[in-house]
């Protein structure tokens, strides 16, 4: 199918493509890698009338490392949040997620920003930057504002964006030398959106867990922390039985989607597997030294 007629604006400067945005309200919509809104278009599931293509404007692409975080820009495309040295360097489970999304040719259109905007509760990087605490620099009409990445997602697909507002950059917090991470994913066939997603983050002090992070995609219908099962760990010692007991909680804790893709019974059990994979995964690097 081809899309509904539309406008095609290019604008070079952020305050233009705002102006765009305010102009047309939610007429409008921002065009990044385009790899989720054109096959929407598409199937004229979006049909808007104007679309503002920010892949000219200039700033918007760029990663800075800092000593707390690793600022990335919004049209920072997936492939290069996989791959390069200083985001690997900071956070490594957020670079081993982006590999897992789509196909090659899609991580080098996507973009981070596009990503988080999209809110598809079985991606990757939300996940991963709720699970992270990362926040979320905006810019619109009344000016820059910051979220934290759990206030960014509503439900699925919709987020606390306003229509002339646009994701500019994103802060995910330097994981610790001495933590572990893990991220685990159950895919029906290589490529394919998740069903569900595990990303975990501990550290361990004097034999046992200081601190854990366990956040969840695809299982709801926005990426969250599981704070029940993070309690779980916290003050026990790591091992097969407490993550066991921390894999049941998050199973428990979840109140799952059903849709073609699983039912809620199917997703708790993922949920189960995930989770428990994934903490092994944080323990098996703590052991090795290396988080
Ligand atoms: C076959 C296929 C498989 C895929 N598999 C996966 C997968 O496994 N995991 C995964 O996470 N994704 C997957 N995707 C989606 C892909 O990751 C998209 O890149 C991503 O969801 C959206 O990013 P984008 O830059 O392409 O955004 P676009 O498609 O350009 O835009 C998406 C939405 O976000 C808005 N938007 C874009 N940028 C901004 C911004 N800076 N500020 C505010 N709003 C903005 C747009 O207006 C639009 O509403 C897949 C896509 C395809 C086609």
């Amino acid at each position: 199918m081809k899309p509904a007629a539309f406008a095609y604006c290019a604008p070079r400067t952020l305050e233009e493509a705002i102006s765009l945005l305010d102009e047309h309200g939610y007429d409008a919509k921002l065009l990044a890698g385009g790899q989720s809104l054109v096959p929407l278009m598409n199937l004229r599931l979006a049909r808007p009338t104007v679309l503002v293509d920010i892949n000219r404007v200039d700033g918007l692409a760029f990663v800075e490392s800092g000593d707390e975080v690793v600022r990335i820009g919004a049209m920072t495309r997936h492939h290069t949040v996989a791959t390069s040295s200083e985001i690997r360097g900071a956070s490594p489970l957020l670079s081993h997620a982006a590999g897992h999304i789509g196909y090659r040719a899609i991580r080098h259109r996507g973009t981070l920003g596009g990503s988080l905007a999209h809110a598809d509760p079985a991606s990757e990087l939300p996940c991963v930057a709720v699970t992270q605490s990362a926040t979320v620099r905006v810019t619109g009409s009344a000016g820059e504002r910051t979220i934290r990445a759990d206030e960014l997602f509503l439900a699925e697909m919709t987020t606390t964006l306003a229509p002339d507002e646009i994701v500019t950059s994103v802060a995910i917090p330097r994981i610790r030398p001495d933590e572990g991470w893990g991220f685990r994913e159950f895919v029906r066939k290589v490529g394919d959106f998740a069903v569900v997603m595990a990303a975990a983050l501990l550290r361990v002090a004097d034999g046992r867990v200081a601190s854990a992070r366990l956040g969840l995609g695809g299982a709801e219908g926005t990426p969250r922390r599981v704070t029940e099962a993070e309690q779980a760990l916290v003050g026990s010692v790591l091992g097969a039985e407490t993550i066991e007991k921390a894999a049941r909680v998050a199973a428990e804790a979840v109140e799952p989607t059903s849709d073609i893709h699983g039912s809620a019974d199917y997703r708790r059990r993922l949920v189960h597997a995930m989770t428990r994979r994934a903490l092994q995964d944080a323990l098996g690097r703590l052991e090795a030294g290396h988080g």
